[in-house]
């Protein structure tokens, strides 16, 4: 007899950067790109004077839009429609991008798997949710925090036929201005929660699942953070981000435990990172400016080891 190993989790991880637009053309900048390189010149003499090169598959400076980056994760998006489950993830400090790429590749996957299946083919369910302090609360539906996720969320939420593309864009839309915001230091509309839209997609035999997961602000603990509110979010945050980057390093070595239940963001990300193949897209976003340098250098570190 022969004994009988649980099958190795496969997942096919692609780690992108964005840099967004300089908020001010007349001020230096820390981050140069060629083609997958980033290459940081801290002009500053207070900033470290070292220069780093961080390579990725990918990296998108400035001018780049939002359907170039699509392009990249477009080969995810077409296996959705045959069956595929992929997660496209925004990470980064408040004020890099993260809800403009992640609004955006929604709006550019909706419209292209409209045109690779027929409308009248295809159902959709939608599910968009937000993750604050490890309370979840629906955000397409009014409804009192959610206390056991497991047993009282629908991941079929609303469902959509027919002309569904416009109709979800605009509850997605919708969802998104219902997020928690707080000012911090670096933008006044940050978002110190993570947002998970999941879709699912049933054509003829085969049922997709996309996540696009909106992840709060990845900035640290500064000295002005260190009391009350503020101070409980950044922890459930970092925990929350460090629980995301052990799961996929699991997915990337196969490991047959995948940690998922460690927090609410993983559980809630389970349908995509949880048991069967993935793919899972990680878009790293910075900001150009000299004064955001530290974090962006913790993003591209993190994006990195994502690798
Ligand atoms: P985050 O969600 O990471 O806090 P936002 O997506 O809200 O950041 O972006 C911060 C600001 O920068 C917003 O005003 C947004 O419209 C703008 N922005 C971000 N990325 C781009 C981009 N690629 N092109 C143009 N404007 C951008
Ligand atoms: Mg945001």
């Amino acid at each position: 007899s022969s004994l009988s190993f649980p099958e190795p989790k496969k997942a096919q991880i692609k780690v992108l950067v964005r840099i967004r637009p300089a908020q001010n053309k007349l001020k230096p900048c820390s981050l140069t790109c060629f083609s997958g390189e980033i290459q940081t010149n801290p002009t500053v003499e207070k900033l470290k004077n070292q220069r780093k090169t961080f390579s990725f598959e990918k990296v998108f400076g400035q001018n780049a839009s939002t359907n170039e980056v699509f392009q990249e994760i477009m080969p995810s998006i077409e296996k959705v429609s045959l069956g595929g489950r992929t997660c496209i993830l925004a990470y980064g400090q408040t004020g890099s991008g993260k809800t403009h790429t992640m609004s955006g590749l929604i709006a550019e996957s909706l419209s292209h798997l409209s045109k690779l299946l027929k409308c009248e083919e295809t159902k959709v369910s939608i599910q968009c949710i937000e993750i604050y302090n490890e309370q979840i609360k629906n955000l397409l539906r009014q409804e009192p925090n959610i206390k056991n996720w497991m047993e009282n969320v629908n991941i079929a939420d609303m469902k959509f036929e027919g002309n569904w593309v416009p109709e979800v864009i605009r509850t997605v839309n919708e969802a998104f201005s219902k997020r928690i915001t707080k000012s911090t230091q670096s933008n006044e509309n940050s978002s110190r929660s993570h947002m998970v839209f999941t879709l699912i997609i049933s054509f003829r035999n085969y049922e997709g699942t996309i996540q696009f997961v909106d992840l709060a602000g990845s900035e640290r603990l500064n000295k002005s953070q260190t009391k009350g509110d503020t101070l409980k979010e950044t922890v459930q945050i970092n925990k929350s981000l460090s629980a995301l980057v052990d799961v996929i390093g699991a997915l990337e070595s196969k490991q047959s435990h995948i940690p998922y239940r460690n927090s609410m963001l993983t559980k809630v990300l389970k349908p995509t990172l949880g048991e069967t193949e993935t793919d899972v897209n990680a878009i790293m976003n910075c900001s150009p400016e000299i004064e955001n340098y530290n974090e962006a250098i913790c993003t591209l570190e993190l994006g990195s080891r994502l690798k």
